[in-house]
């Protein structure tokens, strides 16, 4: 026979199959379940970078890292996003699926037009030079130390053949604010300058997006202020798409999107509006939103899974315009 919650169990036949009633509800009436849905566009249409429940595992000798798992990401044209989360939490691996340094195990990875998962040998380099400009933490990794930093910024250039390189590293120099550092070694750069120079590197072949793998780390925070200062300008006077994973609540509260990653899956996205008050005073409305994904699938924060003990199970109800989330007592009630 089929356990029933006490007092909440239906009017069905006893042996049938088990129908438990939710919990009261303030709302008499119940919502159409049935209605015809809407055509709904293609995921991901119109938007420049496009996750698709991207699988990323590494393996390591007999062990499997389950790195993204079932990772969205959508990403417009011309925005500048944050991306936050615990170490380990998968942040760099979906950098370099999307940097095209590496290739998702399962899932579909679009940026402006290129099919990450498809690209041969060509367009792999042709994406790597041309659409991408990547930028480390490590301020090393960014620079060859044996050029100075306006060869370091014509060096992609030079791959590319492009004849007014030289006059292109300048200017790009001028508006990185290093115009007097062209001939400087990057070791006789400070840290933040060198972030600054390489930041003009990756900008050198106009790229559609520039990745950022916590470039402030290594950075005291006055300069990583300024350097996270560089990366908005570019973003809005170059309209460059700009995808920065941070640690630092200082950039991830300054752009207008937050995405929050959790055991290698989008879990929160907040989203920040600036309002104005009559007087010119204005303010940072912040609101923090669960991702529900395709499947319907929403991570809840820890904090509220915690706070009613949710485990295992939980009930669902439907209401007009939400849905409800109940612990299921039962499970609490067996002290389980
Ligand atoms: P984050 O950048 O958020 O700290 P990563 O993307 O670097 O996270 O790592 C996600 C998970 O994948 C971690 O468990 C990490 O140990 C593992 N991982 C990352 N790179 C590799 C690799 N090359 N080989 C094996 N495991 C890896
Ligand atoms: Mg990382």
């Amino acid at each position: 026979m089929t356990h029933r919650a006490p007092g909440r169990s239906s009017a069905t036949g006893s042996d049938g199959p088990e129908i438990v009633e939710l919990p009261p509800s303030p709302t008499v009436s119940r919502p159409a379940v049935e209605h015809a849905r809407p055509a709904r566009p293609r995921f991901g249409e119109g938007a420049l970078i496009v996750c698709d429940n991207l699988v990323r595992i590494y393996k390591v000798a007999d062990l499997e890292v389950v790195a993204l798992q079932g990772l969205d990401l959508l990403v417009g044209e011309g925005e500048m996003i944050a991306i936050v989360g615990a170490s380990g939490s998968g942040k760099s691996t979906l950098l370099g699926i999307i940097g095209g340094l590496d290739l998702p195990s399962a899932g579909r990875a679009t940026v402006a037009g290129h099919d990450l998962t498809q690209m041969g040998r060509r367009e792999r380099t042709f994406y790597r030079r041309r659409v991408v400009g990547i930028l480390w933490q490590q301020t090393a990794r960014n620079l060859l130390s044996y050029l100075t930093a306006v060869e370091n910024i014509e060096l992609p250039m030079v791959l590319d053949r492009r004849a007014d390189r030289r006059r292109r590293a300048l200017e790009l120099l001028d508006l990185v604010g290093l115009a007097d550092r062209a001939g400087h070694r990057p070791e006789r750069l400070s840290g933040g300058e060198q972030q600054r120079v390489a930041i003009a590197v990756a900008l050198a072949n106009q790229p559609a997006v520039i990745l950022a793998d916590e470039p402030t780390g290594e950075l005291d925070s006055t300069t990583s202020g300024e350097t996270f200062a560089l990366l908005r300008q570019v973003n809005a006077e170059l309209a460059t798409t700009v995808v920065i994973v941070t640690h630092d609540p200082l950039v991830s509260e300054q752009v207008q999107r937050t995405v929050a990653i959790r055991d290698g899956r989008t879990s929160s996205e907040t989203l920040r509006r600036t309002e104005f008050a009559d007087d010119g005073n204005h303010q940072v409305i912040a609101e923090e939103f669960a991702v529900l994904d395709r499947a319907g699938r929403l991570q809840l924060p820890r904090s509220h899974v915690e706070a009613l003990h949710l485990q295992n199970r939980v009930r669902l109800r439907l209401e007009e315009d939400h849905v409800g989330v109940w612990p299921d007592r039962r499970d609490t009630e067996a002290g389980r």
